[in-house]
């Protein structure tokens, strides 16, 4: 079943933290002058427009990366207090946001597009997307600069790890639209991680009123003894979920593996400023981080 089109919530609040918190990570491995391997097992189609097409049916996008965009750039109302949010929110924004019209943001970029304007020439970028539409949809928004390929994104990880140069960053972000999907990921993690163990990992998840894996992040936490850390923001309260959310999300969450030590102080910065702008509230949010 491909029921899920990423198009109808691109730009919400959860791709606002999923993403900004990838142009951080990205940019800090980028850092360095090794080849890097970035792999997206769940690309979507790429880029989207956020005023034609699916996006413009929901506009999510206006109470994520618009709102985000409009307190932070133009009414200053949550104005950046330190270099971690700077570093976080302000590249996020300067990367998915740009104004290029005078009257908001017209396409936005998904992951596939956020790593392939980041990454180097030196760089190695596979994405993988089953959805026919979305598949064709990737492979033209990437033109060339990376591989995308119509195959299983948790079955074909471990093929591709270890990269030769030790290095990589791999985001799992499923739709979760399926049981399966709780099932499988932590099955191809840790065949992942036995292969690469020292890659930064960045798994995403939606936190659903109605969930069937309550305790899915302590075990994606369990999986991992290393370094790791876990977020959530919260939109909504648990009982309730979103007035416009089938399955009652109120939140979305991150577990990282090896992530970069600056993230957590930049988080620590970064998620009451995104609490107030596009969350709950100021306070509405959660870090844990264990340095190992
Ligand atoms: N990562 C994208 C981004 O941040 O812009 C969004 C991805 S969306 C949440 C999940 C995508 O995974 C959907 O486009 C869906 O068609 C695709 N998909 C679902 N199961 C998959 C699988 N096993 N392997 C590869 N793609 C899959």
């Amino acid at each position: 079943m491909l029921s899920y089109r990423h198009g109808f919530h691109v730009g919400n609040a959860a791709d606002v933290l999923k993403h900004s918190v990838l142009v951080f990570c990205l940019e800090y491995l980028l850092g360095k002058e090794k080849p890097l391997l970035c792999v997206d097992t769940h690309a979507g189609a790429g880029i989207y427009s956020l005023h034609e097409g699916f996006a413009a049916q929901k506009r999510e996008w206006e109470k994520g990366v618009g709102k985000l965009r409009l307190e932070i750039l133009h009414e200053g109302k949550a104005a950046l207090k330190g270099p971690g949010s700077a570093a976080l929110l302000r590249r996020y924004l300067e990367l998915c946001s740009r104004d290029e019209s005078g009257s908001g943001p017209a396409v936005y970029p998904g992951s596939p597009a956020i790593m392939a304007r980041l990454l180097r020439p030196l760089d190695r970028l596979v994405c993988f997307e089953l959805h026919p539409s979305d598949y064709a949809a990737c492979k033209l928004a990437l033109a060339g600069s990376g591989e995308v390929r119509q195959a299983d994104g948790l079955t074909s990880l471990k093929s591709l790890l270890p990269p030769p140069s030790r290095r990589g960053l791999i985001l799992i972000d499923p739709p979760y639209e399926v049981k399966e999907d709780y099932l499988r990921l932590p099955i191809s993690v840790e065949q992942a991680l036995r292969r690469f163990s020292s890659g930064t990992y960045i798994i995403w998840y939606p936190l659903l009123r109605e969930s069937p894996a309550v305790d899915f992040p302590e075990r994606l936490m369990n999986l991992y003894q290393g370094n790791r850390c876990r977020l959530e923001l919260y939109t909504a309260d648990p009982g309730a979920g979103a007035a416009n959310s089938p399955r009652g999300m109120y939140g979305s969450g991150m577990v990282i593996y090896n992530p970069p030590w600056t993230l957590a102080p930049a988080l620590e910065e970064s998620l009451p400023i995104m609490g107030e702008a596009i969350g709950k509230g100021k306070n509405d949010w959660k870090l844990e981080h264990y340095q190992c």
